[in-house]
């Protein structure tokens, strides 16, 4: 039943126990259920004056629930409790959370008994995380939760005496990419995807190649704006997946840095970002050495 419940819902529900047992009921209720929240999630209820709210709810306050070492036996769940404990994964799948955690259990507290959601709003809890939590939550998350994806791609020629840039790291090699700034491919094919994803137009736009300010500019520099304009447009970065395709030399040894390097500028973790390596096969001027490019797709979600 809990296996879906997080590290800190199942010591909420623990807690709820433990409240019980303090107060030598039969039964785990309501209150003991919001006694474990509060124990374990202070911060959800930080707002809450709880000198307002009945007797009851006051009483069970983290200090006064016993030590674990104390508690024995089973205490059933009361039927509003089992109604809780049913509601929450309900409400957590509507929200496309992969667990349960204290806030579902609270929401699904409030959705189940009406009258604590009211006493907790007049104790001065904000009604955003108690007005029938479960229903205003799903219609946010149902309004809100857009994804979208873009694409896109760059191409640079490659040339004698200049630094091979890609994927914001620089690359030993013999040639390096020609370009107004570090000639970046990838960094500038992210840029695109990421822009693209948004409908916030093209890195040509934003960084003109005509304004001196951008020579040799470094693609995490770029990287680390669009970030910014996509933050300011309330949209998240989900996934990279991207592919540069070069004759040589060998990407694969320089992927980790690649993404490393990558995700600090976005500000996400390295597993969100997905890099592959393909030759031309010797064809064309990619094929030649004469140049590379990159492709990529980029899923943002608001
Ligand atoms: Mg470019």
């Amino acid at each position: 039943m809990f296996e879906k419940f997080n590290e800190e819902a199942r010591r909420c529900i623990f807690m709820a126990r433990l409240a019980a047992i303090t107060e030598k009921s039969k039964n785990i209720g309501l209150p003991h259920l919001l006694a474990g929240i509060r124990k374990e999630s202070p911060a959800i209820f930080r707002n809450v004056n709880w000198a307002k709210l009945p007797l009851k709810l006051a009483r069970l306050s983290p200090e006064s629930l016993h030590s674990a070492s104390q508690a024995t036996g089973e205490i059933p769940l009361d039927a509003k409790a089992k109604r809780v404990l049913a509601a929450a994964p309900e409400l957590a799948k509507k929200l496309h959370a992969d667990q349960i955690t204290p806030t579902h259990l609270l929401a699904a507290v409030f959705a189940t008994d009406a009258k604590l959601r009211k006493q907790f709003q007049k104790a001065g809890m904000a009604e955003t995380s108690t007005k029938s939590a479960a229903t205003q939550r799903t219609q946010a998350a149902e309004r809100l939760r857009i994804a979208r994806s873009g694409i896109g791609y760059d191409l640079h020629r490659l040339a004698v005496n200049r630094k091979l840039m890609i994927g914001g790291i620089e690359i030993p090699f013999e040639k390096g990419s020609v370009g107004h700034s570090d000639g970046d491919v990838l960094g500038h094919a992210i840029c695109d995807a990421l822009l693209g994803a948004a409908g916030l137009g093209d890195i040509g736009t934003h960084f003109p190649d005509s304004d001196p300010k951008w020579r040799g500019v470094s693609s995490l520099v770029f990287l680390r704006q669009v970030r910014q304009y996509l933050e300011r447009k309330n949209w998240k970065i989900r996934h990279i997946d991207a592919i540069v395709i070069v004759e040589r030399p060998k990407l694969g040894p320089h992927f980790p840095a690649m993404r490393e390097a990558l995700a600090k500028a976005l500000a996400i973790s390295v597993e969100q970002i997905n890099l592959k390596a393909k030759t031309h096969e010797g064809l064309g001027e990619i094929g030649r050495g004469e140049a590379l490019a990159a492709q990529v797709i980029a899923t943002i979600e608001s």
